[in-house]
């Protein structure tokens, strides 16, 4: 009975109470967002526009860009939104045309938005290519950048996605940024919390690694910690702070998640009814017990007890 109930679910997400969460898809190029675009999701909360580009030696013009980018867009048609996050390049994504060689710690390195302060024009030319593919589309567009650790490069990616008529938002990937959540909200209009590398950055624990997979792990509570203060900033500034990761794909964790403030959930495809059924069967209070009660847990096997006895009640 749950599976055909989980089968024939919908959306648009709410839990039992009528508290509306957005579910989005995550993207990675035309073929995986006309897929996706099948999904009961609302828009797309991830495109990872770096994918199209991993066996590219050469950047693509801003005219190639911008096509790729329409293709993804066009998918979704009038009255969905996409977040489009800016070339994530850069240890677990090498891009040949972008990523520094020769780095002794690739994580920790000239990845993400930091490649854009030697290398401005990579920036301003995908942003152009994204700004034109809005334009053509109609499809409302907002770009995050990756990997941000301060307020200051918040900042400096905001100014340039406003100057493109577009809403800007960061991720929130590195503790700091996390840590520094209510000053990047007063610089850009949204944050998406990537929870694997979040995770990864917190735990100092490599996220392919298998054998570490007990450290990364969203439900450890200095992940969950810093995922509320997250939350909290977007609930106290009144904007929208959603998650991208994996963590938002996990039926009983979204329930948490929304229970901290959390506004939006992106997701492979796949994952969307599962997450949108199981939100139905909660209300609002009970996400917020099962949060509490999670944040309280010392390690992840107790949170998710708590959080399973929680919603339970
Ligand atoms: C993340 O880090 O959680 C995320 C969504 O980005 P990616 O998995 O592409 O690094
Ligand atoms: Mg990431």
């Amino acid at each position: 009975a749950e599976r055909a109930t989980v089968a024939a679910w919908t959306g648009p997400a709410t839990t039992a109470d009528g508290v509306h969460v957005k579910l989005l898809a995550n993207v990675a190029d035309v073929p995986t967002a006309e897929s996706a675009a099948q999904a009961p999701v609302e828009g797309v909360g991830l495109f990872r526009t770096e994918l199209s580009f991993l066996n590219r030696a050469d950047e693509p013009s801003v005219e190639e860009q911008a096509g790729i980018y329409a293709g993804v867009l066009a998918a979704f048609g009038a009255g969905r939104h996409v977040v489009a996050r800016t070339l994530d390049a850069g240890s677990d994504k090498p891009i040949a045309f972008a990523t520094h060689k020769g780095e002794e710690n690739p994580a920790l390195g000239v990845r993400g938005l930091r490649l854009s302060f030697d290398n401005p024009g990579l920036l301003d030319r995908q942003l152009d290519a994204i700004a034109a593919a809005a334009a053509s589309s109609g499809i409302e567009t907002w770009v995050m950048a990756p990997m941000v650790a301060t307020v200051a490069e918040a900042a400096a990616f905001a100014r340039k996605v406003r100057d493109r008529g577009l809403r800007p938002g960061v991720m929130i990937e590195v503790p700091s940024a996390a840590l520094q959540a209510a000053r990047m909200l007063a610089v850009v209009d949204f944050l998406s919390i990537g929870t694997n590398d979040l995770t990864q950055y917190t735990m100092a624990a490599d996220r392919m690694a298998t054998d570490l997979a007990h450290l990364t792990d969203a439900w450890q509570p200095a992940v969950l910690q810093l995922i509320a203060l997250t939350a909290d900033a977007g609930v106290t500034a009144r904007k929208p702070v959603g998650i991208c990761g994996e963590a938002a794909a996990d039926p009983l964790l979204a329930c948490v998640l929304v229970g901290l403030g959390i506004t939006s959930l992106s997701m492979a495809p796949a994952a969307v009814r599962p997450v949108g059924a199981q939100l139905g069967r909660v209300t609002m209070a009970d996400c917020r017990r099962a949060a509490e009660a999670a944040l309280a847990a010392l390690d992840p096997e107790a949170a998710r007890a708590a959080a399973r006895a929680a919603l339970a009640r």
